[in-house]
């Protein structure tokens, strides 16, 4: 028998008071033990299909199946099986870090005995555990986002969400953070998050959902979705300043200047780069790097938002 799937919506339609139409008959399956990125521009809907998977938006109409359970039927069991981190931090600030954890099991019935072992290993394993006589206000903002993951995780949910989890959060703590999630999510914690970072999307998931307007406009693996990526940009390191002269002779051809010494080359299918390179040297610049133009999952994004 399949697996249930960790998430299933149906044509889910949110229209605010104000009359704005969020999200226009969203459906997505996530299979359980996944990975999942949810991308798109500012305004798009991520952050309303994310309050409506967490309870605190009222979905207009559709359909959402947590685990199975269907959250018109029984609401506070499918909430039992999503872990949530919002954006923003919502703690009492004067509670201290290991009673905010502890005290968020109370609210799914779990008591204090199983809570509190369970809460030392998350704090351990987050680097807050040094921290936990900390009242919340006196900690970093990164030990902030990570007690908030500590607190999501407490009920050990099935499904953890993740609305822009590293935003703000400087490189190398992103990337232990990274590495966090990834544990989790080989342990069989299903995990979606949204992400400005494409690098990141690329980096820890497995699929992808772009949303746009209110509606899921591609929808599929990392791996498929970059197979796909009809463009790519090269940019070119030359051993000279870039001159006009130099850029005359280059019309005609997909590259433009990026800088004083670095060209910009755009491929598309059917062009190849060795054409394109060997044009360059022809006309006398020397080239001393090649380089991809960073996250290769930002061209297709790009490419796919673009009005
Ligand atoms: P994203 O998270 O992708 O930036 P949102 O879900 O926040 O997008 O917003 C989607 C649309 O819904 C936007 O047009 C936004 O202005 C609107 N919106 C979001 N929250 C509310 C709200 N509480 N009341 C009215 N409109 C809202």
């Amino acid at each position: 028998m399949a697996k249930i799937p960790a998430i299933e919506i149906g044509e889910v339609k949110k229209v605010y008071k104000t009359g704005v139409e969020a999200l226009k008959g969203v459906s997505l399956t996530v299979p359980a033990g996944e990975f999942m990125a949810l991308l798109g521009p500012n305004g798009a809907g991520k952050s309303t299909l994310i309050g409506i998977l967490s309870g605190l938006v009222n979905k207009t109409s559709g359909t959402i199946s947590v685990n199975g359970v269907s959250i018109d039927v029984d609401h506070d069991k499918a909430k039992s099986f999503i872990g949530v981190v919002p954006q923003e931090f919502n703690f009492n600030w004067f509670e201290k870090v290991i009673d905010i954890v502890v005290n968020q099991a109370g609210y799914y019935g779990i008591p204090r005995k199983e809570a509190l072992p369970r809460a030392e290993q998350l704090l351990k394993d987050l680097e807050l555990w040094d921290k936990r006589f900390t009242a919340s206000n006196q900690l970093s903002g990164g030990m902030k986002r990570r007690l908030m993951i500590a607190r999501a995780l407490i009920h050990e949910p099935k499904v953890l969400l993740l609305d822009e989890p590293t935003a703000g959060v400087d490189v190398e703590l992103r990337r232990s953070m990274w590495t966090f999630l990834r544990e989790l999510n080989n342990d069989g914690t299903t995990i979606i998050l949204t992400t400005h970072y494409l690098e990141e999307a690329e980096q820890l998931c497995r699929r992808v959902a772009i949303i746009d307007q209110g509606a899921i406009i591609r929808e599929g693996t990392v791996k498929d979705l970059l197979t796909n990526l009809s463009g790519v940009t090269l940019l070119v390191d030359t051993v000279e300043p870039i001159r006009q002269a130099e850029l005359q002779l280059l019309r005609g051809y997909p590259i433009k200047k990026h800088d004083e010494t670095t060209l910009e080359v755009r491929l598309q299918h059917g062009d190849t780069a060795n054409d394109v390179l060997r044009k360059i040297s022809s006309i006398g610049l020397g080239i001393v790097n090649i380089r991809n133009s960073g996250s290769r999952l930002e061209e297709v994004f790009l490419e796919l938002t673009k009005k």
